[in-house]
């Protein structure tokens, strides 16, 4: 791996230069507020700019500054993050907005320690915080920036291994112009994003293409190194449309785990040779003590997380039971509720799509059926 050459100041001027005349019109930029920065980097932590931009908007309509997060109820906040996926980083938001508001008097603190203390705050956040927010000499190594570097100083370790990561941060502060930290960090992560991009990157109009040890090498298109990507598992699950008295029943999921707080129809994992119903009899069974009669295939909706797959196989049922009696054994919370009401509601991604499906296509649930799962 080459290091930085010596003296940095060339690189330094031609970026801050492009950054005066190059850099993107984003709303956090405006007045520099460090909520608002705040609120942008963590949305943008597995987000797109261009996904995150009108999720930011409502967000700032609803909750303009850190008391109105801090006293908002976590469901109002799970729902104005529902689609961006991550639900951890709405509820950390949320915690560390209450911690803000307690103990530092609805402000940050502009110290780095106390600032990772507080929940989803850690390096990178806290960097970018103090940097862009504040213009303190902190360095941000987000994606963006990791793969600049990579590039620039030619890194030819994968940058997503630990030690990797060290000499990236390294290098950001070393580089890092004193003084200069909010515009130096920024230009950073918009060459990444307008220029320095993951693939055809446009080196003859990177302002700092003369230092760029990758493109001397003839190396850009294997930097920055990735690491294998890890196998994408599959899974197969069955969901219930549970429907009594012209209602439907969802439940909560718990705090903790795979998407903590949301909420969801009930069912689940499919397991060795069971058929989807036979699955979804033995989750209601287990999971909330009910016997169900499956009626009828709603739907087969498929979605990619991060790292799973799922095959969400829906159905709809009525329960058995003559006096039915729900035990909650896993969720935190059920109710019965319209169809017109989930919308109020925060479901995971495969679950809403579900959603959407039935309400695009309601003869299937509410024509042929309405009767049977209703009735
Ligand atoms: Fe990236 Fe090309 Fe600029 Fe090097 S010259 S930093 S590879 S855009």
């Amino acid at each position: 791996m080459a290091m930085p050459e010596k003296g940095y100041e060339p690189i330094q001027v031609k970026l801050l230069d492009w950054f005066e005349s190059n850099q993107r019109k984003l709303p956090w930029r405006l007045l520099y507020r460090p909520y608002e920065v705040w609120i942008s980097e963590i949305m943008l932590q597995q987000t797109q700019v261009k996904t995150m931009l009108p999720y930011y908007s409502r967000w700032m309509e609803r909750f303009p500054d850190l008391k109105s997060v801090a006293l908002a109820p976590e469901e109002d906040l799970l729902k104005h993050w529902e689609g961006m996926g991550y639900y951890s980083r709405a509820l950390n938001i949320h915690k560390a907005a209450q911690v803000l508001v307690k103990d530092y008097g609805a402000d940050f603190p502009r110290d780095y320690d106390l600032l990772t203390r507080l929940p989803g705050i850690g390096r990178y956040t806290a960097g970018a915080i103090l940097s862009i927010a504040f213009n303190l000499d902190f360095p941000a190594v987000d994606g963006n920036v990791a793969r600049v570097f990579s590039r620039l100083f030619d890194v030819a370790a994968p940058v997503g291994e630990r030690e990797s990561q060290e000499v990236l941060w390294s290098m950001a502060r070393g580089i890092l112009p004193e003084g200069k930290a909010r515009s130096f960090n920024q230009s950073l992560m918009d060459l990444g994003a307008l220029v320095c991009t993951p693939r055809n990157p446009s080196c003859t109009r990177c302002p700092v293409r003369a230092h760029c040890r990758a493109l001397q090498m003839d190396v850009v298109s294997s930097r920055p190194r990735v690491q294998r990507a890890k196998d994408i598992v599959s899974i197969q699950t069955a969901v219930g449309i549970l429907g009594r008295g012209g209602k439907v029943f969802i439940q909560k999921r718990p705090p903790s785990g795979l998407m903590p707080h949301l909420w969801e129809f009930p069912g689940g994992k499919i397991q060795g040779e069971e058929t989807p119903q036979e699955a979804l009899v033995r989750e209601f069974r287990e999971e909330l003590e009910l016997n169900i009669r499956v009626l009828q295939k709603i739907a087969v909706i498929r979605h990619q997380y991060t790292t799973f797959r799922v095959t969400l196989h829906a159905f709809a049922c009525q329960t058995t039971d003559a006096s039915p009696r729900i035990v909650l054994r896993s969720a935190v919370d059920g109710r019965w509720v319209d169809f017109e009401e989930l919308d109020r509601y925060t479901f995971p991604a495969a679950n809403r799509k579900l959603i959407c499906r039935i309400q695009k296509e309601p003869f299937d649930l509410f024509g042929w059926n309405s009767r049977q799962v209703f009735g």
